[in-house]
């Protein structure tokens, strides 16, 4: 088994880890009162990867999502800095924001493997 089988291997483990339990670190350190609520809210936002459903094919590993689907568009990403502003959906645009940093991630380790 080479370096990269190893890395192949760890980036969907990785990556599905970042999505579903380093948000609850987050909603520790910044939503501390209500930090399982926070929790909940921000795996919900991974339902913004509903948007793969629109596009053919639905999954491709070699694809990144950022700037390619439209919930994972630049346009998107703006959008979720605004909610920001929002007190109340704080929590929801912290969880979509990460989410893409999240994906994001996922794309420089692809493009590093494929490098
Ligand atoms: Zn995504």
């Amino acid at each position: 088994m080479t370096i990269t089988d190893v890395h192949e291997l760890l980036r969907p483990i990785v990556h599905y880890n970042l999505h579903l339990l380093f948000p609850g670190v987050i909603a520790w350190i910044f939503f501390r009162k209500e930090w399982k609520k926070a929790w909940l809210i921000m795996i919900v936002t991974m339902l913004v990867d509903l948007d793969h459903l629109l596009a053919d094919p639905i999954f491709d590993p070699t694809r990144c999502s950022i700037g390619f689907h439209p919930l994972h568009s630049f346009y998107a990403i703006a959008g979720y800095f605004i909610l920001l502003l929002f007190p109340k959906l704080r929590i929801v645009a912290t969880g979509l924001l990460f989410h893409m940093v999240t994906d994001y991630i996922d794309c420089l380790w692809m493009w590093s493997l494929s490098g």
